[in-house]
C-alpha cells in the first residue's frame, strides 16, 4: 500500500504517520524531517532549504522532487510500501511524481486528507514541542508533557521548530491553502482521496484511518 498523507500544518500528519508506519509495516518518508534533518547537519540540501522553511515557503520544486526521487530509488523492499507525509504540495510536485511512478508498483494508492478547521490550527503549532531523540510529538495546550521541556518516554529535551511561530505558520497557511489544496483536489478529481475529520480526540481519529487503509 502506497499513501500520501496530506493536510495543514497542525493537521495530525507527523503524529498519526508513527502510528501508520508502525501498524502497517510502511517505510515513512516526511519531507519537512529530511529537510530539517539537513540543515541540522548544514549539508548542500540544508543550505538550499534553510531559508524556505525556516520562513514557511515551499522548497523549490525541483530541489524537493529530486530529493523524493533518491529515497524511492533506496526504499528497503522489506516493507509493504511508503507513507509520504508532506509530499506532493504542489501540483507540479503531484505531477513529476506521477511520471516517475506512474505504471509502477511505485503508484500511489490512496491519499488520506487530514481535515482540521483551520482556527483550530494555530494552537496546535505553536503549542507543539518535538522530542529531537525518539520524535515524539507534545503540545503544551492539549498534551502536556508530566515535566516542562522533557520527553516523557526518554527523558530528552523537547524543543520547539524554528517554523513553529505565528509569522511561518501564517505563511506555511497560506501556501496550504494556494498550493496543496489544490492538489488534494486533483486527487479528488481520480477518486483518491479518504477525507479524515481530524478535529476529534486522538483515540477517534485513528480507527478512521486504519479503516481507510484496510
Ligand atoms: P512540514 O514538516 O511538513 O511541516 O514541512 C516543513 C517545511 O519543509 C515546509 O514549510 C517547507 O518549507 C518544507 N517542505 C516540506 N515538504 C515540502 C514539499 N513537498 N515541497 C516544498 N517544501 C516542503
Amino acid at each position: 500500500m502506497n499513501i500520501f498523507i496530506m493536510g495543514a500544518p497542525g493537521s495530525g500528519k507527523g503524529t498519526f504517520s508513527s502510528r501508520i508506519k508502525e501498524e502497517f509495516n510502511l517505510n515513512h518518508i516526511s519531507t519537512g524531517d529530511i529537510f530539517r534533518e539537513n540543515i541540522s547537519k548544514g549539508t548542500p540540501l540544508g543550505l538550499k532549504a534553510k531559508e524556505y522553511t525556516e520562513s514557511g515557503r515551499l522548497v523549490p520544486d525541483e530541489v524537493t522532487n529530486a530529493m523524493v526521487a533518491d529515497y524511492l530509488k533506496n526504499l528497503p523492499d522489506q516493507k509493504n510500501g511508503y507513507l509520504l507525509d508532506g509530499y506532493p504540495r504542489t501540483l507540479d510536485q503531484a505531477k513529476a511524481f506521477e511520471e516517475m511512478t506512474n505504471g509502477t508498483d511505485q503508484a500511489v494508492n490512496l491519499i488520506l486528507s487530514m481535515d482540521v478547521p483551520t482556527e483550530v490550527l494555530t494552537k496546535r503549532i505553536t503549542g507543539r514541542r518535538t522530542c529531537k531523540n525518539c520524535g515524539e510529538i507534545f503540545n503544551i495546550y492539549y498534551k502536556a508533557p508530566a515535566q516542562e521541556g522533557i520527553c516523557d518516554h526518554c527523558g530528552s529535551p523537547l524543543s520547539q521548530r524554528k517554523d513553529d511561530n505565528e509569522e511561518s505558520l501564517k505563511t506555511r497557511l497560506d501556501e496550504y491553502f494556494k498550493n496543496t489544496a489544490p492538489v488534494i483536489a486533483h486527487y479528488e478529481d481520480l477518486g483518491m482521496v479518504t477525507h479524515i475529520n481530524a478535529d476529534q480526540e486522538m483515540d477517534a481519529i485513528w480507527p478512521l484511518i486504519k479503516e481507510a487503509i484496510q
